[in-house]
């Protein structure tokens, strides 16, 4: 792994375990529910750097299978990551919920300001329980800041959630370009 790379991943997990600390108290998921990732994957937008770790995850454990489905993907699916069949994923709806993006972390805990308004950022299920928890909630435009900030080249640009996991794989995957083996000198 290159040492770019590595730092990039190091700073986006930490960004992610900075939020968790942050919505820790807050009203959760109820256990096993999959309805905001049940959509088309244009209707969730991530930057590419939101999927670094997942990518070089991927990438390192030598995930083909993921790398090909991936790849095509479109955003007309849902999110290659969500699997709707409660039976096989009773927990949940992610495949790889430890490395979720940030925009999946921060819908359904944390807020923007529109208007001048707080406006929370939650579904439907969700934005009444956690009314009275404004103050509480992180803020999503910080958050979005703060990643801007580790690599602004690689957070400036949003994409359908499947686009931008292609991508980052395509991104990853550059720095993972096997070397060709260097060609000895022929004795004569
Ligand atoms: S990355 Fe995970 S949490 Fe986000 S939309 Fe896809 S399945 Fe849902």
């Amino acid at each position: 792994m290159t040492e770019r790379i590595e730092l990039l991943r190091k700073k986006v997990l930490e960004l992610y375990r900075y939020l968790d600390q942050d919505q820790k108290n807050l009203i959760a998921c109820t256990a096993g529910c999959r309805v905001c990732c049940d959509t088309e994957a244009f209707n969730i937008e991530a930057t590419v750097l939101e999927f670094l770790p997942l990518a070089t995850h991927l990438i390192k454990t030598n995930q083909l299978e993921w790398i090909d489905l991936i790849e095509r993907a479109t955003d007309d699916d849902r999110c290659v990551l969500f699997q709707p069949n409660a039976e096989l994923k009773p927990e949940g709806g992610c495949l790889f919920h430890e490395f979720r993006p940030l925009v999946c972390r921060l819908f359904g805990a944390s807020f923007t300001f529109r208007k001048n308004q707080r406006q929370i950022l939650a579904c439907r299920l969700l934005r009444n329980r956690i009314q009275g928890f404004v103050d509480l909630l992180p803020n999503a435009e910080q958050y979005h800041t703060r990643l801007l900030s580790i690599d602004f080249f690689l957070s400036r640009d949003v994409y359908g959630v499947n686009t931008a996991l292609r991508k980052a794989i395509e991104y990853v995957g550059l720095y993972y370009t096997p070397k060709y083996p260097t060609l000895g000198t022929k004795s004569a």
